[in-house]
């Protein structure tokens, strides 16, 4: 799956308006390639999902996802390289979904 412009536009805003200080944000994608849900990470002492990685929460929340985009940024905006962690990468497999990183 190629990322359009218009997601790749909207997942680093999105990336941004997180509030941890590494900025993560994920797009969930269903089968016919539409877009479900947006989540960013949060910080490990918020009280609704703190701590739980963004792609987690679509997975916990829309098991029916097809594909995952991932994107790290720093304070400026810059891209900068992420892979889902062994946790999230395994569920990923359990669901049959596929977690794409947007590189640098
Ligand atoms: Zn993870």
């Amino acid at each position: 799956m190629k990322i359009k412009p218009e997601h790749l536009k909207l997942i680093r805003k999105k990336a941004g308006k997180s509030y941890c200080h590494q900025k993560v944000a994920a797009l969930a994608f269903n089968h016919k390639g539409d877009l479900i849900m947006t989540a960013t990470n949060r910080p490990r002492f918020s009280k609704e999902g703190g701590g739980i990685h963004a792609e987690m929460r679509i997975m916990l929340k829309r098991p029916t996802t097809r594909t995952i985009v991932l994107i790290r940024v720093n304070r400026l905006g810059t891209i900068l390289p992420l892979d889902p962690c062994a946790a999230c990468a395994s569920k990923a497999r359990e669901l049959g979904i596929r977690i794409l990183s947007v590189r640098p």
